[in-house]
């Protein structure tokens, strides 16, 4: 067969081919379709074609480069670091006679027979042999026309594909690839490999638009000499331009599991250059803020009238000493003229919303207005209410933003943020409307910032870099605040652009919380220690089944439950709180649980985070099996704040899976936020636990935190040399790694 004449004979596989499900009796309607599918199985054609390759591919048909584009392939560098997402192995042909059912294999052999058969449906049956005569059936259930040309009697074919022992012996249904070869022609020496891709893009097409790229591109170093020598050489990697070629096109004898777990040295060596540019573009973020302006706010504790000092002096407590040194942390960098973006960790209930305060106090005795936004309406105003008590006493104007206001209210705080007469804003994410103006915004706190989406964490900034002051082009400072510490490999990861502080003590006077867990058939003991807990003076929540599936049907499930306990305990007063009540009702809700004026309070995970009652003691979780670990220890939270001995129960219904039994017993192990934080990450690995929202995650795509954590110390020592050394370097590193990707940072 002349050269040209080689043309790529592919048919539809089992995959992409839902007639070809083979059942010897399919029923005669199936049969039916089949037949008449004719346009279907050109499709299929075309798109199984894709999933083979020449071993010399025809001249590639000139295609609009936006077809990469779809990929976004726009440059060879782009196109070199499309890694094969596995490989398939055509180095070698595996005689008919040794073929093994359920491999994946290539063989060779010349057609003896070639036959439409009706029954027991349509179909093409190939038969091919080779030179000791052993036989193997080629089974095409959707074919065209030409295909039985092109295998006709006497042509010898090359047919990788899965092999199934048949009732009439070896045989492979819609093999992945089928060729005519001349008996001389080579083997391929390296794997052929396999990319991601999308409809319209083949791959061969792809193959050759890479290959095009990998004969262009020759790939310089960029990491200086001596950087490699230090963090590169110990690591035993080839050179990058090796390792992009090894990963393409892997040697036939390269260890393929190796490959495709991504253990090999040639993506190591992808991986740590892709980590160094994560660490590299976070320490930028940094330093590039030292280069704006912020307003400088001095502290003025030693001044007794401000509002510091008697905002200290008014205090029903004593700071921790965790809390005098986050505090001193923070007011030395809003005393800096750079825009502050510190992330502030402490565990539930450890006293984060004094720090706030502080801080706010601060900024508002430096002549500025500060913002703070909570991520649930109801905690916004436990936020609300906490400042107004601290600080309209001593003359601060704070002004409540939520959705729910009445337009009328609304128009007034908008005026008040935009006149500067609200030196304090509290709101959820309504303060990051459009419509709201600060005059002389300087410093916006955030809780719970990692509830918060991506998209409403960038208008936030957007919203402080539009406050910056119009004359000094200030930049507000920002305080992020979260209950969830992050573990230590994390934080580096994902945080590297931020500064942390952390607080690691809880206030004094808290006892510890006894958590049980008990099954839900034991409900009517758990009621009467609720009634029990109420006589004696205690408050108690009841946390309602968590129904991810449907919020209609948490709803009526917390109504059924509230019912149920209303019965069971007509002596207690009870109230009702859900996501779906009228802010004014909720507020009402709250108010009168805050007064103790409501015994139990029946609740769905709106209470998850700020609700503060120190007098609650006694917390149950139905179905605490259904919950995720952060989320449990956050509604533990909300007991142990007083004096009284708390107690959690969490029921649950059984059978518990593996993770639902690691996390109940997480939580009854332990109390301590960080531990719960790292056995929480053990369980779920890293992706899960961070939520593929956070800032950075979006920036890896062949690195993983589960796998290669242990390349993250290497990269980021590297990045800290290389930033303070070779700052050329870090540019061209940055470009080739990130290059429009770094935009994710900013969020
Ligand atoms: P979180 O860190 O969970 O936001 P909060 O700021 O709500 O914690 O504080 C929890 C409770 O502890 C509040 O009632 C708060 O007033 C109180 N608290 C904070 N700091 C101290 C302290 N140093 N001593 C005593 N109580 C404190
Ligand atoms: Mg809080």
């Amino acid at each position: 067969m002349p050269l040209s004449d080689r043309r790529l004979l592919a048919a539809p596989d089992a995959q992409d081919a839902p007639d070809a499900a083979g059942e010897p009796d399919a029923p005669v309607q199936k049969r039916k379709r089949s037949r008449s599918g004719g346009a279907k199985t050109l499709a299929n054609l075309e798109i199984a074609a894709d999933k083979v390759q020449p071993l010399k591919p025809a001249a590639v048909p000139p295609k609009p480069v936006d077809k990469l584009a779809k990929l976004g392939l726009k440059s060879d560098i782009d196109l070199l670091l499309h890694l094969p997402m596995r490989y398939e192995d055509e180095t070698s042909i595996t005689p008919i006679g040794h073929l093994i059912p359920g491999d994946n294999t290539q063989t060779e052999g010349v057609v003896f027979d070639n036959e439409i058969a009706y029954r027991p449906r349509r179909q093409l049956l190939v038969k091919i042999h080779d030179d000791v005569g052993d036989e193997l059936t080629l089974r095409f259930l959707n074919f065209y026309g030409s295909q039985v040309k092109q295998m006709a009697i006497g042509v010898r074919l090359r047919v990788r594909g899965d092999v199934r022992g048949g009732f009439f012996g070896m045989e492979m249904v819609h093999p992945a690839a089928v060729r005519p070869v001349d008996e001389d022609m080579p083997l391929p020496q390296a794997l052929t490999p396999v990319y991601s891709s999308t409809a319209g893009v083949s791959q061969a097409y792809l193959r050759k638009a890479i290959d095009n790229a990998l004969s262009r591109v020759h790939l310089p170093e960029l990491l200086p000499e001596k950087i490699a020598r230090a963090h590169l050489q110990p690591l035993h990697v080839p050179a990058l331009l090796d390792a992009v070629k090894t990963l393409h096109h892997p040697h036939a004898d390269s260890d393929e599991n190796a490959l495709i777990d991504g253990t090999h040295p040639a993506w190591t060596r992808i991986k740590f250059e892709e980590l160094l540019a994560q660490q590299l573009s976070l320490k930028r973020a940094h330093e590039e803020r030292r280069t704006r302006a912020a307003p400088v706010m001095p502290r003025l504790q030693n001044v007794p009238e401000s509002l510091v000092a008697r905002f200290l002096n008014t205090l029903p407590f004593k700071l921790t000493g965790a809390q005098e040194r986050v505090c001193a942390e923070i007011s030395g960098e809003l005393m800096l003229p750079h825009p502050m973006q510190r992330l502030l960790q402490g565990d539930v209930g450890s006293g984060k919303t004094i720090m706030a305060a502080l801080a706010a106090a601060q900024a508002i005795d430096a002549g500025y207005q500060a913002a703070l936004m909570a991520p649930t309406e109801i905690l916004a105003e436990q936020h609300a209410r906490k400042l107004c008590a601290w600080l309209e006493p001593l003359g601060v104007t704070v002004a409540w933003l939520a959705g729910s206001l009445k337009a009328k209210e609304k128009r007034a705080v908008l005026e008040a943020a935009a006149s500067g007469a609200a030196q304090l804003v509290i709101g959820t994410h309504a303060i990051i409307q459009d419509a709201v103006e600060f005059s002389r915004l300087g410093f916006v706190i955030v809780d719970e910032q990692h509830r918060f989406g991506v998209a409403q964490r960038l208008a936030l900034r957007a919203k402080a870099h539009n406050a910056a002051d119009g004359v000094n082009n200030f930049q507000p400072h920002q305080l992020m605040m979260s209950a969830t510490p992050i573990p230590r490999t994390l934080a580096m990861t994902y945080y590297a652009d931020l500064d942390v502080s952390t607080i690691d003590e809880l206030p004094p006077g808290r006892t510890p919380i006894l958590t049980k867990l008990v099954a839900d058939n034991r409900r009517e003991e758990v009621i009467a220690r609720v009634r029990e807990a109420a006589l004696t003076g205690r408050q108690v929540y009841w946390v309602c089944p968590l129904i991810e599936e449907s919020e209609t049907l948490q709803l009526q499930t917390a109504v059924e439950t509230y019912e149920t306990l209303v019965a069971a305990l007509p002596e207690l007063r009870i109230g009702l709180v859900h996501g779906r009540l009228p802010p004014a009702e909720k507020a009402a809700v709250m108010d009168a649980f805050t007064r103790a004026e409501v015994q139990l309070l029946v609740a769905t995970t709106v209470i998850e985070v700020g609700v503060d009652v120190p007098n609650a003691s006694l917390m149950v979780i139905e179905h605490a099996e259904r919950f995720g670990l952060a989320q449990l220890h956050q509604l533990r939270g909300r007991v142990g704040r007083g004096s009284a001995a708390s107690v959690c129960v969490l029921m649950y219904a059984g059978p518990l899976s593996q993770m639902a039994r690691a996390r109940l017993q997480t939580m009854r192990e332990t109390t301590d936020g960080f531990e719960i934080a790292r056995r929480d990450l053990q369980i779920r690995g890293p992706g899960e636990f961070l939520g593929a929202r956070q800032s950075g995650a979006a920036m890896l795509r062949f690195a993983s935190l589960e796998n290669d954590g242990w390349l993250i110390e290497p990269a980021r020592t590297a990045a800290d040399e290389m930033l303070a050394q070779f700052p050329e370097a870090v540019t061209n590193h940055l470009a080739r790694w990130l290059g429009a990707r770094e935009q994710y940072l900013k969020a």
